[in-house]
This record gives structure tokens, C-alpha cells and sequence, in this order.
């Protein structure tokens, strides 16, 4: 499949027919969700089919097949068109530490709408969850209250509308629709950035929606004040309700995110084997599931049990590129860099503190990030003793608590390391 921008068109380039009909089939709402963010409207999408023998990226070559605006939009005057998963709720949501508040705030707004708190904000990285959250709050309103009138939307299906209202002159029709809403749900709102004719209709909506007193749920990938792009006074009435926030869960959270999703599955996993993989994926649930379901299809495919061996084969991938990314050189020319000291240094005896803690620091990361015994670390760095890189550690752990700042350059290392 080529892709091309061609003005306010994206041309997809098939090499065959059949690849074309399942990508218009199958693809055609994602590809253009995602293409979104990379044009001023909704782009019309022209699907094509490479000629044979010629050179496909020349327009003269390619004979096109249908030419079609595909800006999904709510039908938004049809019943039932809410949107809702009826898969996402609050039974299948663990809950831990990370995501506890949200899920109580959630919760609360489900059983009284447009009562507790409004609009209830969530907000936090890729894969956390928010998503789901959010229809569970729709799908738990609809059971509670079948009559009520919900609607799912992602942002970029919002805008779509806002932008199709524009063209059909059906403005009275769109906001109409919206202003009748008992439960407006919202998902990732952070693409209405930079579109101010979007914001401008939202913020309608929001208000009068709020003024009646009809609950409205909004997720985010950052903090409301930390979207730009963002009028401020749709940010200000963004945190006029509830703000929480997701954060990535810990380590038994995640163990137990896993026995959850693999007890529903015919290939259950023992806790062992969760604790591995959630040792090794740390970055978000999506990738969990991801990593839970490779190893399963592993599992049938062989026909093998599973165990801690299976998983590191069916994750081999996975974990030589993890393995790869974070050596112990490169943390330890990440953090010397950071700091502006030598990596020399950062192996040498000196000990004063503008080298010492960087070091600590460096080993603190080395033990978190690699799969490095305490000896072999302390080997790394300098041929210090085991009981150096644990004292090293435990400083940090103890530090992180009390100096935010420390804190905050071991988090942003973290993360640069983590890529
Ligand atoms: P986000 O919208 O924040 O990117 P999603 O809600 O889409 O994330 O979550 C990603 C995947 O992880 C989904 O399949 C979701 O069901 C699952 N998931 C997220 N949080 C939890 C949780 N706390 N318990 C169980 N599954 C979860
Ligand atoms: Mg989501």
C-alpha cells in the first residue's frame, strides 16, 4: 500500500484488488482517524489500484476507484447509536494504586450523574486504561437508566462532525444532538488542538450541557493546562468538575492485570509467569495484553504448556530489543550527559557528591532497567562491591521521596532510556 498527500487528499495506492476491498472494507475509519492530525479538515481518501509494470507514484498510472469522504461521523439521529463497547466495564476494570481515584470518581459519576462532579477529567498515557473507563461509565449509566440518552465519541469523530455540519449546513441538526444528551463521553480530547472552530462548537455544548445538569466525561493524554493548541477558557471549564489521573501501574498491579485477563482465557498462566512478563513489559496494559496474547497463540500453536521458558521464546523479540536498547552503557552515558560529567568519572572513586549521585543514580537505573545482578552492576561501574549498588539504590529510593527535583531528572532518565 502506497500512501500520498496530495492537497487535502490522501491517496492509498493498492497493488491488487483484493488488497484494496479489505482495506476499504476493513480500514478505511482507522486510516482515516489516524490521518486526521495531519490535515486542516478531514481529508477525502482515493483509493487506487497500482497498475502493472509501471511506476505507481505517478498519478497518470493509477486509475481510481472510488473517491469517497470518509469522515466517520456519529449518525447521530438514530437510536442506540451511543457506541458503546459493551465489553468495556467496570467488572473487567482492575483496580490498584495507579488508577484507584479515577476508577472511585467513576464510578460515583455513574450512580449520579451530572450530580458529582462535572465534567469528571481523566487523564494519563497511551494504554492506561482511560478508554475503558469511560464506556464502563457508559455501559453502567444505560443498564442503571436504559432510557438515557449516551453518547460515546473519540475527538477525532467529533470534529468530523463539526466539520460535516459546517458543509451540510445541518447545524441546528448537530447541536441539537449533542444538547439533548443526558451522558456526553469524550475520548481524548487533546485532538481538538489547534482547531479552533471545533473548540469554539465544544464549548457550547459543554456549557449548556453542564448547566442543565447532564454529566459529561472527558479523557486526555496530559493535564488540561499542558495542552496547547487549547483555547483557556475550554481549559478552565475542563477543570471546573473532577481532574484525576491514570498513572502506569506497578509491578503487582500489572501481575494482577494479567491473571485477570488470562483467567478469562482457555490457557490460564500461573502467577510466576505473570510475574515475568510483567517484569518485562512495563510500559502500559495495552502491551500486556499484547504480550499475553503472543504467548498463548504461542502456547496453542505448539501445543505446549505454558511456562516461564515459553514466554521467553514467544517474547524473544521483544525482549532483545529491550535487552539491546538499555545496556549498561548506554545508562551510563545517558546520565553522564545528563549531568555533564565523564562516563570516566562516573567510574572512578571520586566521591564528590556532583559525581557520586549521578552515579547512584546510574545504578539505580542499571537495576531497574536491565536484567544485571547487583555484583555485575557493580562490577560495571568501576568494580565496586554488591552492597555499594544496594546502598546506591536505596538512597535513590529514599531520595525520590523527599527532593522533587532529583525525582523528576530520575523520571525523565527513565523514560529517555526506556525510549
Ligand atoms: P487508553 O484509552 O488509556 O489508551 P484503553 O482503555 O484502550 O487505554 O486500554 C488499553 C487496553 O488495556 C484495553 O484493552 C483495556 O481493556 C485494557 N485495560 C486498561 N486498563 C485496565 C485495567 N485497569 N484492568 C483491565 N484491563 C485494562
Ligand atoms: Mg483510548
Amino acid at each position: 500500500m502506497i500512501f500520498e498527500i496530495d492537497g487535502n487528499k490522501l491517496v492509498l495506492t493498492a497493488p491488487n484488488s483484493f488488497t484494496l476491498r479489505i482495506v476499504q472494507e476493513r480500514f478505511l475509519p482507522e486510516i482515516s482517524k489516524r490521518a486526521l492530525p495531519y490535515f486542516s479538515a478531514p481529508p477525502q481518501i482515493e483509493l487506487r489500484i497500482e497498475k502493472r509494470g509501471i511506476k505507481p507514484l505517478s498519478p497518470t498510472v493509477a486509475e481510481p476507484v472510488s473517491i469517497k469522504s470518509v469522515a466517520p461521523t456519529p449518525k447521530i439521529n438514530s437510536k442506540n447509536q451511543n457506541k458503546l463497547n459493551p465489553a468495556l466495564v467496570f467488572d473487567t476494570f482492575v483496580t490498584g494504586k495507579a488508577n484507584q481515584l479515577a476508577h472511585a470518581a467513576a464510578i460515583q459519576v455513574s450512580e449520579t450523574p451530572g450530580v458529582a462532579y462535572n465534567p469528571l477529567f481523566i487523564y494519563g498515557g497511551v494504554g492506561l486504561g482511560k478508554t475503558h473507563l469511560l464506556q464502563s461509565i457508559g455501559n453502567l449509566v444505560s443498564k442503571q437508566n436504559p432510557q438515557a440518552k449516551i453518547c460515546y465519541v473519540h475527538a477525532t469523530n467529533y470534529i468530523s462532525g463539526v466539520v460535516r455540519a459546517f458543509q451540510t449546513k445541518n447545524f441546528d441538526e448537530f447541536k441539537q444532538f449533542y444538547n439533548s444528551l443526558d451522558l456526553l463521553l469524550i475520548d481524548d480530547i487533546q485532538f481538538i488542538a489547534d482547531k479552533p472552530g471545533t473548540q469554539q462548537e465544544f464549548f457550547y455544548t459543554l456549557n449548556s450541557l453542564i448547566d442543565t445538569n447532564k454529566q459529561v466525561v472527558i479523557t486526555c493524554d496530559t493535564f488540561p493546562k499542558e495542552i496547547s493548541g487549547i483555547e483557556p477558557r475550554l481549559t478552565s471549564r475542563f477543570t471546573c468538575g473532577l481532574t484525576v489521573a491514570i498513572e502506569p501501574p506497578g509491578l503487582e498491579m500489572r501481575v494482577a492485570i494479567l491473571l485477570q485477563k488470562s483467567a478469562a482465557s482457555s490457557f490460564p498462566i500461573s502467577e510466576d509467569v505473570a510475574f515475568f512478563i510483567a517484569k518485562h513489559v512495563r510500559s502500559n496494559i495495552r502491551e500486556l495484553e499484547g504480550a499475553l496474547n503472543r504467548i498463548e497463540a504461542y502456547a496453542k500453536f505448539h501445543k505446549r504448556q505454558i511456562s516461564i521458558d515459553l514466554a521467553k521464546e514467544a517474547l524473544k523479540d521483544l525482549l532483545a530489543a529491550q535487552n539491546k536498547q538499555v545496556s549498561i552503557e548506554n545508562i551510563q552515558k545517558t546520565v553522564a550527559d545528563f549531568y555533564r560529567i565523564k562516563i570516566i568519572e562516573l567510574l572512578s572513586k571520586k566521591r564528590t557528591r556532583i559525581i557520586a549521585r549521578p552515579r547512584q543514580i546510574a545504578m539505580t537505573l542499571a537495576r531497574e532497567l536491565t536484567q544485571l545482578s547487583l555484583p555485575e552492576i557493580g562490577n560495571a561501574f568501576g568494580g565496586r562491591d554488591h552492597s555499594t549498588v544496594l546502598h546506591a539504590c536505596k538512597t535513590i529510593e529514599s531520595l525520590r521521596n523527599t527532593d522533587s527535583a532529583l525525582n523528576a531528572d530520575f523520571n525523565l532518565l527513565n523514560q529517555t532510556l526506556r525510549g
